[in-house]
Protein backbone atom coordinates (compact mmCIF):
# COMPACT_ATOMS: atom_id res chain seq x y z
CA UNK A 1 0.00 0.00 0.00
CA UNK A 2 0.79 3.18 -0.33
CA UNK A 3 2.81 5.61 2.00
CA UNK A 4 1.39 7.74 4.11
CA UNK A 5 2.08 11.42 3.06
CA UNK A 6 2.32 14.16 4.91
CA UNK A 7 -0.76 15.78 3.65
CA UNK A 8 -2.77 12.94 4.23
CA UNK A 9 -1.24 12.51 7.66
CA UNK A 10 -2.22 16.02 8.60
CA UNK A 11 -5.89 15.85 7.06
CA UNK A 12 -6.68 12.67 9.20
CA UNK A 13 -5.41 14.39 11.86
CA UNK A 14 -7.51 17.19 11.95
CA UNK A 15 -11.01 14.99 11.20
CA UNK A 16 -9.97 13.18 14.41
CA UNK A 17 -9.34 16.18 16.18
CA UNK A 18 -6.13 15.24 17.31
CA UNK A 19 -3.87 17.23 19.48
CA UNK A 20 0.20 16.11 19.89
CA UNK A 21 0.87 15.07 23.52
CA UNK A 22 4.37 15.87 24.84
CA UNK A 23 3.90 13.44 27.76
CA UNK A 24 3.46 10.96 25.07
CA UNK A 25 6.90 11.71 23.54
CA UNK A 26 4.62 12.32 20.27
CA UNK A 27 7.07 13.41 17.40
CA UNK A 28 5.69 11.85 14.00
CA UNK A 29 8.01 11.13 10.97
CA UNK A 30 7.20 13.29 7.97
CA UNK A 31 9.47 12.25 5.78
CA UNK A 32 8.74 8.42 4.07
CA UNK A 33 12.37 8.20 2.86
CA UNK A 34 13.47 7.88 6.35
CA UNK A 35 10.77 5.51 6.83
CA UNK A 36 12.62 3.02 4.19
CA UNK A 37 15.71 3.80 5.96
CA UNK A 38 14.88 2.84 8.90
CA UNK A 39 12.91 -0.64 7.56
CA UNK A 40 15.87 -1.33 5.31
CA UNK A 41 18.37 -0.51 8.42
CA UNK A 42 16.24 -3.01 10.10
CA UNK A 43 16.64 -6.03 7.11
CA UNK A 44 12.48 -6.94 7.78
CA UNK A 45 12.11 -9.19 5.36
CA UNK A 46 8.34 -11.19 4.68
CA UNK A 47 9.51 -14.19 7.32
CA UNK A 48 9.62 -11.30 9.77
CA UNK A 49 7.33 -10.65 12.83
CA UNK A 50 8.33 -7.10 13.92
CA UNK A 51 7.33 -5.51 17.39
CA UNK A 52 6.61 -2.04 16.85
CA UNK A 53 6.69 0.89 20.12
CA UNK A 54 4.28 3.47 19.24
CA UNK A 55 3.16 3.59 15.99
CA UNK A 56 1.39 6.75 15.90
CA UNK A 57 -0.35 7.53 13.14
CA UNK A 58 1.00 4.61 11.40
CA UNK A 59 3.21 5.72 8.83
CA UNK A 60 6.26 3.45 9.89
CA UNK A 61 3.57 0.73 10.60
CA UNK A 62 2.37 0.77 7.11
CA UNK A 63 6.01 0.46 5.06
CA UNK A 64 6.85 -2.42 8.08
CA UNK A 65 3.33 -4.41 7.33
CA UNK A 66 4.29 -3.94 3.47
CA UNK A 67 7.48 -5.76 4.12
CA UNK A 68 6.95 -8.45 7.53
CA UNK A 69 4.91 -11.15 8.07
CA UNK A 70 2.80 -9.77 10.74
CA UNK A 71 3.49 -6.86 12.66
CA UNK A 72 2.40 -6.08 16.24
CA UNK A 73 2.27 -2.64 17.40
CA UNK A 74 1.73 -1.52 20.70
CA UNK A 75 0.38 2.23 21.40
CA UNK A 76 -0.27 3.85 24.58
CA UNK A 77 -3.06 6.95 23.47
CA UNK A 78 -6.34 5.43 22.95
CA UNK A 79 -6.74 9.01 20.49
CA UNK A 80 -4.62 6.92 18.13
CA UNK A 81 -6.29 4.06 18.20
CA UNK A 82 -9.35 5.25 15.81
CA UNK A 83 -6.81 6.55 13.46
CA UNK A 84 -4.88 3.73 13.55
CA UNK A 85 -8.19 1.36 12.78
CA UNK A 86 -8.03 3.99 9.33
CA UNK A 87 -4.33 3.91 8.57
CA UNK A 88 -4.45 0.31 8.65
CA UNK A 89 -7.63 -0.80 6.91
CA UNK A 90 -6.41 -2.82 4.04
CA UNK A 91 -3.75 -5.05 6.47
CA UNK A 92 -4.88 -7.82 7.99
CA UNK A 93 -1.16 -8.58 9.15
CA UNK A 94 -1.54 -5.74 11.46
CA UNK A 95 -2.07 -6.11 15.07
CA UNK A 96 -2.92 -2.92 17.43
CA UNK A 97 -1.95 -3.19 21.28
CA UNK A 98 -3.81 -0.37 23.13
CA UNK A 99 -1.72 -0.50 26.05
CA UNK A 100 1.57 1.13 27.34
CA UNK A 101 4.48 -0.41 26.48
CA UNK A 102 6.57 -1.29 30.00
CA UNK A 103 3.41 -2.69 30.89
CA UNK A 104 3.04 -5.67 28.11
CA UNK A 105 4.24 -8.80 29.02
CA UNK A 106 6.45 -9.19 25.11
CA UNK A 107 7.88 -12.39 26.58
CA UNK A 108 4.30 -13.75 27.34
CA UNK A 109 3.41 -12.86 23.36
CA UNK A 110 6.66 -14.02 21.33
CA UNK A 111 7.70 -16.86 23.71
CA UNK A 112 9.34 -18.38 20.18
CA UNK A 113 10.47 -17.62 16.89
CA UNK A 114 12.47 -14.38 16.14
CA UNK A 115 11.82 -11.23 16.51
CA UNK A 116 12.35 -7.85 15.06
CA UNK A 117 12.12 -4.73 17.23
CA UNK A 118 11.75 -1.77 15.03
CA UNK A 119 10.45 1.86 16.41
CA UNK A 120 10.80 5.88 16.46
CA UNK A 121 11.02 5.33 20.34
CA UNK A 122 9.30 7.70 22.72
CA UNK A 123 12.14 9.91 23.93
CA UNK A 124 11.11 10.35 27.89
CA UNK A 125 11.25 6.38 28.31
CA UNK A 126 13.52 5.27 25.77
CA UNK A 127 16.28 3.87 28.30
CA UNK A 128 13.64 2.01 30.53
CA UNK A 129 12.49 0.69 26.98
CA UNK A 130 15.82 -0.54 25.97
CA UNK A 131 16.85 -2.19 29.62
CA UNK A 132 13.63 -3.28 29.62
CA UNK A 133 13.67 -5.14 25.95
CA UNK A 134 17.44 -6.21 26.78
CA UNK A 135 16.90 -7.39 30.41
CA UNK A 136 13.90 -9.98 29.58
CA UNK A 137 14.25 -12.82 28.02
CA UNK A 138 12.16 -12.10 25.26
CA UNK A 139 13.07 -14.02 21.76
CA UNK A 140 14.07 -10.44 19.57
CA UNK A 141 17.42 -11.10 17.11
CA UNK A 142 17.24 -7.35 16.70
CA UNK A 143 16.06 -3.85 18.00
CA UNK A 144 16.63 -0.77 15.45
CA UNK A 145 15.18 2.38 17.08
CA UNK A 146 15.30 6.02 16.83
CA UNK A 147 16.36 7.57 19.47
CA UNK A 148 17.69 10.82 20.58
CA UNK A 149 21.03 11.03 19.04
CA UNK A 150 23.03 11.44 22.91
CA UNK A 151 21.55 8.80 23.99
CA UNK A 152 22.66 6.22 20.89
CA UNK A 153 26.46 7.76 21.84
CA UNK A 154 25.69 6.85 25.19
CA UNK A 155 24.76 3.26 24.04
CA UNK A 156 27.78 3.24 22.25
CA UNK A 157 30.00 4.93 24.71
CA UNK A 158 33.47 3.33 26.08
CA UNK A 159 35.13 3.72 29.62
CA UNK A 160 36.73 6.96 30.66
CA UNK A 161 34.02 9.34 28.93
CA UNK A 162 30.97 10.89 30.55
CA UNK A 163 28.40 8.82 28.54
CA UNK A 164 29.54 5.68 29.67
CA UNK A 165 26.90 4.73 32.40
CA UNK A 166 24.51 1.08 33.49
CA UNK A 167 23.04 1.95 29.50
CA UNK A 168 26.31 1.66 27.81
CA UNK A 169 27.38 -1.43 29.55
CA UNK A 170 23.73 -3.12 29.25
CA UNK A 171 23.90 -2.75 25.51
CA UNK A 172 27.77 -4.05 25.31
CA UNK A 173 26.51 -7.31 27.32
CA UNK A 174 23.73 -8.28 25.32
CA UNK A 175 24.30 -6.56 21.80
CA UNK A 176 26.61 -5.67 19.19
CA UNK A 177 25.61 -1.99 18.73
CA UNK A 178 26.15 0.85 15.48
CA UNK A 179 24.61 3.89 14.91
CA UNK A 180 22.76 3.63 11.26
CA UNK A 181 22.28 7.48 10.08
CA UNK A 182 21.27 11.12 12.34
CA UNK A 183 18.65 12.77 11.29
CA UNK A 184 17.55 16.50 11.89
CA UNK A 185 14.39 18.11 13.84
CA UNK A 186 13.17 18.94 10.81
CA UNK A 187 12.24 15.33 10.05
CA UNK A 188 9.17 15.08 12.47
CA UNK A 189 6.23 17.40 13.34
CA UNK A 190 6.48 18.42 16.06
CA UNK A 191 10.14 18.90 15.94
CA UNK A 192 11.91 17.74 18.92
CA UNK A 193 14.50 20.27 20.20
CA UNK A 194 17.19 17.71 19.80
CA UNK A 195 18.76 15.86 16.83
CA UNK A 196 18.07 12.04 16.65
CA UNK A 197 19.63 8.86 15.24
CA UNK A 198 18.35 5.59 14.33
CA UNK A 199 20.48 2.73 15.93
CA UNK A 200 20.79 -0.99 15.41
CA UNK A 201 21.48 -3.47 18.43
CA UNK A 202 21.85 -6.93 17.43
CA UNK A 203 21.44 -9.65 20.00
CA UNK A 204 24.08 -11.64 20.87
CA UNK A 205 24.22 -15.04 21.69
CA UNK A 206 24.84 -15.69 25.16
CA UNK A 207 25.62 -18.94 26.93
CA UNK A 208 22.94 -20.20 29.34
CA UNK A 209 25.60 -18.92 32.02
CA UNK A 210 26.19 -15.26 30.54
CA UNK A 211 22.13 -15.14 31.22
CA UNK A 212 22.21 -16.35 34.66
CA UNK A 213 24.99 -13.70 35.99
CA UNK A 214 23.93 -11.01 34.31
CA UNK A 215 21.35 -10.37 37.16
CA UNK A 216 24.15 -9.73 39.80
CA UNK A 217 26.42 -7.79 37.55
CA UNK A 218 24.16 -5.59 36.29
CA UNK A 219 22.93 -4.74 40.46
CA UNK A 220 27.00 -3.97 40.82
CA UNK A 221 27.31 -2.31 37.46
CA UNK A 222 24.19 -0.07 38.67
CA UNK A 223 25.25 0.24 42.05
CA UNK A 224 28.76 1.58 40.93
CA UNK A 225 27.18 4.17 38.28
CA UNK A 226 23.84 5.32 40.87
CA UNK A 227 27.02 7.21 42.68
CA UNK A 228 29.42 7.69 39.59
CA UNK A 229 31.40 10.29 41.39
CA UNK A 230 32.22 8.50 44.40
CA UNK A 231 35.06 5.55 44.91
CA UNK A 232 33.73 2.42 43.64
CA UNK A 233 33.91 0.85 47.17
CA UNK A 234 31.88 3.68 48.66
CA UNK A 235 28.67 3.19 46.02
CA UNK A 236 28.95 -0.35 46.16
CA UNK A 237 28.70 -0.35 50.25
CA UNK A 238 26.65 2.65 50.43
CA UNK A 239 24.31 0.20 48.40
CA UNK A 240 24.85 -2.61 50.67
CA UNK A 241 25.51 -4.70 46.92
CA UNK A 242 24.72 -8.46 47.18
CA UNK A 243 24.84 -8.30 51.20
CA UNK A 244 28.50 -7.45 51.65
CA UNK A 245 30.04 -5.22 53.62
CA UNK A 246 32.35 -2.29 53.33
CA UNK A 247 35.72 -4.67 54.12
CA UNK A 248 34.46 -7.56 51.84
CA UNK A 249 33.84 -4.94 49.21
CA UNK A 250 37.55 -3.17 49.44
CA UNK A 251 38.94 -6.67 49.75
CA UNK A 252 36.60 -7.72 46.24
CA UNK A 253 37.58 -4.72 44.68
CA UNK A 254 41.62 -5.16 45.11
CA UNK A 255 41.56 -9.02 44.46
CA UNK A 256 39.91 -7.68 40.95
CA UNK A 257 42.91 -6.01 40.70
CA UNK A 258 41.84 -2.67 41.26
CA UNK A 259 43.35 -0.13 43.99
CA UNK A 260 40.27 0.56 46.73
CA UNK A 261 39.75 4.51 45.38
CA UNK A 262 38.90 3.63 41.62
CA UNK A 263 35.70 4.81 40.06
CA UNK A 264 32.79 3.24 38.19
CA UNK A 265 33.83 4.55 34.92
CA UNK A 266 37.04 3.11 34.13
CA UNK A 267 36.10 -0.07 34.68
CA UNK A 268 35.52 -2.32 31.29
CA UNK A 269 32.04 -4.82 31.44
CA UNK A 270 35.11 -7.67 32.13
CA UNK A 271 36.50 -5.70 35.00
CA UNK A 272 32.71 -5.72 35.95
CA UNK A 273 32.59 -9.18 35.19
CA UNK A 274 35.28 -9.89 37.55
CA UNK A 275 34.49 -7.94 40.06
CA UNK A 276 31.03 -9.83 40.83
CA UNK A 277 32.45 -13.16 40.46
CA UNK A 278 35.45 -11.60 43.44
CA UNK A 279 32.38 -10.10 45.55
CA UNK A 280 29.97 -13.80 44.79
CA UNK A 281 33.62 -14.61 46.85
N1 LIG B 1 5.89 5.78 14.96
C1 LIG B 1 5.36 7.13 14.82
C2 LIG B 1 6.22 7.87 13.83
O1 LIG B 1 7.35 7.47 13.60
O2 LIG B 1 5.76 8.89 13.31
C3 LIG B 1 5.27 7.86 16.15
C4 LIG B 1 6.55 7.96 16.95
S1 LIG B 1 6.43 9.03 18.35
C5 LIG B 1 8.13 9.50 18.54
C6 LIG B 1 6.26 7.94 19.76
C7 LIG B 1 4.95 7.19 19.84
O3 LIG B 1 4.99 6.37 21.04
C8 LIG B 1 3.70 8.04 19.98
O4 LIG B 1 2.71 7.54 19.13
C9 LIG B 1 3.28 7.87 21.45
O5 LIG B 1 1.89 8.03 21.69
C10 LIG B 1 3.75 6.45 21.72
N2 LIG B 1 4.02 6.15 23.13
C11 LIG B 1 4.45 6.99 24.11
N3 LIG B 1 4.59 6.34 25.27
C12 LIG B 1 4.24 5.05 25.05
C13 LIG B 1 4.18 3.91 25.88
N4 LIG B 1 4.51 3.96 27.18
N5 LIG B 1 3.77 2.73 25.33
C14 LIG B 1 3.43 2.67 24.01
N6 LIG B 1 3.48 3.74 23.17
C15 LIG B 1 3.88 4.91 23.68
Amino acid sequence: MADLEYREMQEILRRHDFHFKKKYGQNFLIRPDLLHDIVDGAGVTDEDTVVEIGPGVGSLTRVLADRAKHVYAIEVDDKLIPILDETMRGYDNVTIINDDVLKVDLSGIFSEGKVKVVANLPYYITTPIILGLLEKDFPYDSITVMVQREVAERMQAGPGTKDYGALSLAVEYYTDPQILFLVSPDSFVPQPKVGSAVISLKKKDLTEQQKADAKDIFTVIRAAFNQRRKSMVNALSNAGVLGRSKSEITEAVQAAGFESNVRAEVLTLDDFVRLTECLKG
